[in-house]
């Protein structure tokens, strides 16, 4: 395996040493047939990071073989026990690989690297909890009818699954696709966003070295244009989980209609966060601040959103002005740093772009700091948005930056209209005292995830998707099974039965 550190800094952060890459099909590594590269750019320096190759149709199929006589063959025979060993395998690896992999993250990302280590740890649990739900959970039914028939289910896997994942926590997204797609004994072809290549590679690595037959994981970089568009239209690829933005979504569903895929979409989020006038202040104002500017705002669930009630509009708004002058900016391989640059040069410009839309539309738009040594990066500072309205174009889209626009609300029926009222129904979150209350506006929120006085925590178990233009369908937990297997039901007679006669003399 090649040597990914290339020193480290005085927080003991691993400096990642970082090669050109390439495709992995068939169990190994090798050059787009075109032969063609492109750049991968460090988000705080906007310096080449590397070359990357880049996949196209002829790649697809190739990587389309490999799967489909995988899952024909070794892969397919495997009893399920062996199976779930390499699933195993993988999640210890990248376990002993923290220290390496998140720096990768970091550097590639622009995500600051206290995160992006939990979100690494996160990983490996990924494929550690789908291994014990498959053992646990992977059941089927059984019905007697009368004492005629015994009919029962079992789930099959699909075929070939193709990943298509974003840029925004690319490694923890992937391995959340990856971990139900093999323990449920599919085949893999993954096609990483083109703006985080990184991990994907590194991962391609770590499965290799956990040993899984050739054609079983395959990563096909390119642009979603190119690559991503030939693994949504190949014939032979039986389900596409996409997760990213809602028109990417509905533009993949047409184009996998003619081969009839099956779609699990996860897409973009507008998430509400209400704070209640008994709400606990301090509390609701750590988990606003760290929703939205955590993962330097790009982030599906972030409450970009702030409902406020009218009567701790003024100090709540004050206190969050507070702390973000005081949210630390910086190198995200630094320990300390708490928002990093935006992934690309293109993001950052779409994002400011909505902070001119901002002030055109009225608000006032208040910004911590960034130092000045840090200008060659894509620093957008973290953002709030004040006199927003719900009508406005930066209360309406997602942003997908450290911005969070602000609005005083009256009552329990006013707020739920205007949470509600966005394209998007992914997550929201309800911050008050009173325990019916908490409940019912919970309930009274169109979106896929609600958590009520909480950040965003997550149990594995539980179902995970939007609701509206954020998703369809829902992965995590057992809710996975139904994507990424094939129900089927046997009929057994258990006895001779009438069976009509047609054509008998
Ligand atoms: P994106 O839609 O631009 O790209 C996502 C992936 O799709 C990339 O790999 C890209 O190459 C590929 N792609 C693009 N066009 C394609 C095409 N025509 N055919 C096939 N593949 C194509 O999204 P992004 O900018 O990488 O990610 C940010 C978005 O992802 C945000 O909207 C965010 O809310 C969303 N997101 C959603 C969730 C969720 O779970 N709901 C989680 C993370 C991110």
């Amino acid at each position: 395996m090649t040597n990914h550190v290339k020193s480290y800094n005085e927080n003991q952060v691993a400096v990642p040493q970082v090669q050109d890459i390439k495709l992995y099909i068939d169990g190994t590594f090798v050059d787009a047939e075109s032969a063609e590269v492109f750049d991968n750019v460090n988000p705080f320096t906007n310096e080449k990071i590397n070359q990357v190759a880049s996949g196209g149709k002829g790649d697809i199929d190739r990587a389309v073989k490999a799967a489909r006589k995988a899952f024909n063959g070794e892969w397919g025979s495997l009893k399920v026990s062996e199976r779930l060993k390499y699933v195993n395998k993988i999640a210890d690896l990248i376990d002993e690989h923290i220290d390496e992999i998140a720096p990768l993250e970091s550097y590639d990302t622009g995500l600051p690297i206290s995160q992006t280590k939990k979100m690494v740890a996160r990983a490996a649990q990924n494929f550690r909890f789908y291994a014990e739900m498959v053992s646990s959970r992977l059941v089927g039914e059984v019905y007697q009818v009368d004492d005629e028939f015994l009919n029962y289910t079992i789930h099959k896997p699909v075929g070939i699954a193709g990943l298509i994942t974003p840029w925004n926590a690319p490694f923890m997204l992937e391995t959340w696709k990856i971990a139900p797609a093999l323990a449920t004994g599919n085949t893999v072809i993954l096609k990483p966003a083109e703006w985080s290549p990184l991990t994907a590679n590194r991962l391609a690595e770590i499965i290799h070295k956990a040993g899984l037959p050739d054609g079983v994981f395959n990563v096909v970089h390119g642009f979603g244009e190119n690559a991503g568009a030939a693994l949504v239209a190949h014939p032979d690829v039986e389900l596409i989980s996409f997760t990213g933005e809602t028109t990417t979504g509905s533009e993949i569903m047409k184009n996998g209609a003619d081969s009839l895929k099956q779609f699990s979409m996860e897409l973009g989020g507008k998430s509400p966060i209400i704070v209640f006038d008994d709400a606990d202040f301090e509390r609701a104002l750590d988990a606003c601040t760290w929703g939205i500017f955590s993962f330097n705002g790009e982030r599906c669930t972030a409450n970009s959103r702030l409902y406020v009630h009218e009567k701790i509009a003024e100090p709540f708004t004050r206190a969050l002005q507070e702390r973000v002058r005081n949210i630390r900016v910086g190198d995200p391989l630094k320990a300390e740093t708490q928002v990093g640059p935006l992934i690309h040069k293109k993001h950052f410009d779409n994002v400011n772009r909505y902070l001119d839309i901002a002030k055109e539309e009225g608000c006032q738009v208040i910004q911590g700091h960034v130092s000045s040594e840090f200008e060659n990066g894509n620093f957008v500072p973290p953002t709030i948005l004040l006199d927003a309205s719900q009508d406005m174009k930066v209360v309406q889209e997602e942003i997908f930056g450290p911005v969070i626009a602000v609005m005083a609300f009256k009552d329990e029926e006013e707020v739920i209209e205007k949470a509600n009222d966005v394209r998007y129904g992914l997550a929201g979150y309800v911050w008050t005292n009173d325990l019916q209350r908490g409940h019912r506006v919970a309930q009274a929120i169109d979106s896929g995830m609600l958590w009520v006085n909480s950040q965003n925590v997550r149990d594995l178990r539980t179902p995970f998707g939007g609701s509206k233009h954020s998703g369809i369908g829902r992965e995590g937990g057992h809710y996975a099974f139904e994507f990424y297997t094939e129900l089927q039901v046997i009929h057994v007679a258990m006895k001779e039965h009438h069976i009509p006669q047609f054509g008998k003399n």
